[in-house]
């Protein structure tokens, strides 16, 4: 008799409640995704600052997964939680703190932990640090303009040679070190005429160095 009871008493009200679930579920999705919107559009970003700009950043710092990593945060704007992002991206919370180190290796984010009491280990919360952003910007252009200074000079002092499968390109030297023949197939290479890679070079160069003249001036 007990045990009957006690079944009986189990399933009543897990009916009952997938009933109210299934009743209440819609009038939630109805209602969720205007909020969504809404906090989406909240300009959450400094001003000086474009979502683009951001997003090659992160992905330059910590990969792909590192946009939605950092939209998380930015979203949650302080002491966001690692599980919660691991949850909301369905990664596992390994993958995510990997993701977060190496953000936070580049000063993009810091942390709080705090003690789970129930399962004794520490969980961090993350928040952006949108002061390292511009510092960062400007550390990485200048690294990428002092590699395509170099990359001209060595375009523009050396003669370089290919065949016309283009297998390899050599320095003078090396190619008439083993006479014009190009190791991989064997047919004589000529010279190459590298103007057109020498003004990708100078725009891009000219580009970057606008950009950084004018955050300059800007924030002078
Ligand atoms: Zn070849």
């Amino acid at each position: 008799m007990k045990s009957k009871n006690k079944k009986q008493g189990v399933k009543k009200p897990k009916k009952a409640v997938n009933k109210l679930k299934a009743i209440k579920k819609p009038k939630a999705t109805k209602k969720k995704p205007k909020e969504v919107t809404k906090k989406k559009m909240e300009p959450v970003l400094p001003t000086d600052l474009t979502q683009n700009q951001l997003n090659i950043l992160v992905s330059y710092v910590a990969g792909e997964f590192g946009i939605e990593v950092t939209k998380h945060i930015v979203e949650g704007k302080e002491n966001v939680s690692e599980f919660l992002i691991a949850e909301k991206m369905e990664l596992s919370i390994n993958e995510v703190r990997q993701i977060l180190y190496r953000l936070q290796e580049q000063n993009l984010i810091h942390s709080t932990r705090k003690k789970d009491k129930k399962k004794g280990w520490y969980i961090y919360y993350w928040t952006f640090n949108f002061v390292e952003v511009k510092s960062l910007i400007k550390k990485l252009k200048e690294n990428r303009v002092n590699m395509l200074k170099k990359r001209l000079e060595l375009e523009d002092s050396n003669e370089f040679y290919t065949c016309k499968r283009k297998c390899i390109r050599m320095k003078y030297p090396d190619a008439l070190e083993i006479n014009f023949l190009c190791p991989e197939c064997n047919v004589v290479m000529s010279l190459i005429d590298n103007k057109k890679q020498i003004s990708v070079i100078q725009k891009e160069l000219s580009i970057l160095e606008q950009q950084m003249e004018n955050q300059e001036m800007a924030e002078a």
